[in-house]
């Protein structure tokens, strides 16, 4: 039975929804023109491209099986899922933003019964109840930071990434509602036929997350400072040592190292003498 995958149709996911899935090994056919659906080579999958927003519900229903959308939108749609990966991009906040003329810097120092425009009607009704202020949501489907401008309403609630929409508009962030990231969601409970093909493709994606945060280093060293290199890269399981052909003064290592101690390993390898030294991107990595 095929699994149904739904990625964000356009916008700020698509692109990097899509490039993980290659990255993985799935080998999407046509996956960048913006068709609705596209078929996976030698699998048995289909990938839909749908509005990020209406992804949790397409799950929820059970039309597809999996999604990548924003975490913004799974607690909007308000709807049960699992929640089965981070994917560490797509990194924004849901705030409250007023104008910078506006006399409150607090929730609780509000007026009651202000508008805000937003096009995150239940978060935003549900985070003011909590905070007992009674406001009215008008609900709006994009460019909230607008709104104030034109008189629509008083305050907005919208995601916010660098701050620099907010900034241009004239706006204040005054509180964060939660933070969010693209993440992977499924209905686990209702798909158990196809639990292993899911977390196969979860793992998969995670390999690739791991992996490129990594590099794989080659140097050829010399045999009395293997010990100082051992000591170089204590988070690992070791560098694999190999003999050189008709050498015995040097030893090849092999090493994965974080991508943020190549540059100190690099130099420091070769101060101790070593010779041909490589990094290397990484596919995938499974510990
Ligand atoms: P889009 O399809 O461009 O409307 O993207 C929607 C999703 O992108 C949101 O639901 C968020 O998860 C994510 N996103 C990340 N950063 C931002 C941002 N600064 N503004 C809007 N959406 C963002």
């Amino acid at each position: 039975m095929s699994l149904k995958m739904a990625i964000p149709n356009k916008g700020r996911l698509n692109e990097r929804a899509v490039e993980l899935l290659q990255k993985s090994g799935l080998e999407i056919n046509g996956g960048q023109d913006r068709r609705l659906y596209a078929s996976v080579e030698n699998k048995d999958f289909e990938i839909m491209f749908l509005r990020a927003q209406d992804i949790p519900r397409f799950i929820h229903s059970g039309t597809v099986d999996l999604g990548i959308t924003g975490l913004d939108q799974v607690m909007e749609a308000d709807v049960k899922l699992d929640r089965l990966l981070n994917l560490e991009f797509g990194f924004c906040r849901l705030s409250v933003a007023v104008p910078e003329s506006a006399s409150y810097s607090k929730v609780e120092e509000m007026p009651e019964g202000l508008r805000v425009a937003t096009s995150f009607p239940q978060l935003t009704k549900k985070f003011f109840k909590g905070q007992g202020k009674k406001v009215d949501i008008v609900q709006i489907t994009g460019a909230a930071e607008v709104a104030p401008h034109i008189g629509v309403s008083d305050l907005i609630v919208d995601l916010v990434s660098s701050g620099s929409t907010l900034k241009t508009n004239r706006l204040r962030e005054m509180e964060v509602i939660m933070d969010s990231q693209a993440v992977i969601v499924a209905n686990v409970e209702s798909n158990r036929r196809k639990n292993s093909e899911i977390s196969g493709l979860v793992s998969s994606i995670q390999s690739v997350l791991l992996a490129e945060k990594k590099k794989y280093l080659m140097a050829d060293i010399p045999v009395e400072r293997l010990k100082d290199v051992e000591t170089m890269f204590p988070g690992m399981a070791g560098p694999t040592v190999m003999s050189l052909a008709g050498r015995d003064d040097m030893v090849a290592i092999h090493v994965v190292i974080d991508k943020s101690q190549v540059y100190d390993a690099v130099n420091s390898l070769k101060s101790m003498g070593a010779k041909g030294i490589l990094t290397l991107p990484i596919d995938r990595l499974v510990p």
